[in-house]
């Protein structure tokens, strides 16, 4: 039996909406891929300059990651990699843009957050991801979380924003891992 154009058109309309949502998704977490969350950085990085909204990054790294893939097997480590962004997709709020920016690295844009709410916010995050526990047959692994922020000025680009609070991840790196460092500006 044909199929009405009514039909055909919804169907072209499902499969477009498919195609993009695996263009924006990364695939392992099913949250936004690097390239989705620039774009969607972008528009607020605009609304940011137009309406003076305080939004406030945050990159975030999970510590020694190679070490527990070597350790449990990357399996196991694509198992916390869920996991964290589980936990992350929980704690935010509706307006905030979270995505995964590299292999184990991660950013999330608070939305109409100030630097010292972000924190706030980071803190508890990290304290949450600590408690993760991971089993692996008859045994258990945790992992931890490094943080950088900073917050996001009108007029800069992500790029440049980015690279701010990467400064503030590799500072928290440096410091020891499993911590929050601020580079405010
Ligand atoms: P640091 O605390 O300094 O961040 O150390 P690290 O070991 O986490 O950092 P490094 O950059 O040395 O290693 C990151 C590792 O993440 C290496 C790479 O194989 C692993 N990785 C990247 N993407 C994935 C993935 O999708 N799944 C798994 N299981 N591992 C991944
Ligand atoms: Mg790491
Ligand atoms: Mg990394």
């Amino acid at each position: 039996m044909n199929k009405s154009l009514i039909e055909l058109s919804k169907e072209l309309e499902e499969k477009n909406k498919l195609l993009e949502k695996l263009a924006s998704t990364d695939s392992l977490t099913g949250i936004y891929n690097r390239r989705f969350f620039v774009e969607l950085a972008k528009k607020e990085l605009y609304e940011i300059k137009r309406y003076n909204k305080t939004d406030t990054l945050l990159i975030l790294d999970v510590d020694n990651f190679k070490q527990i893939n070597d350790e449990y097997g990357h399996m196991y480590g694509d198992k916390a990699l869920k996991a964290f962004s589980k936990v992350c997709s929980s704690e935010i709020r509706g307006g905030d843009i979270f995505g995964r920016i590299g292999g184990e690295e991660f950013a999330i844009i608070l939305t109409n957050t100030s630097i010292n709410n972000a924190v706030t916010f980071a803190e508890r995050l990290r304290n949450l991801v600590s408690k993760i526990e991971i089993e692996v047959q008859n045994k258990k692994f945790s992992l931890t979380i490094s943080i950088g922020i900073t917050n996001i000025l009108p007029d800069e680009s992500i790029y440049k924003v980015m690279s701010m609070a990467d400064k503030a991840l590799y500072e928290a790196k440096g410091k020891g891992r499993n911590r929050v460092e601020i580079l405010e500006r």
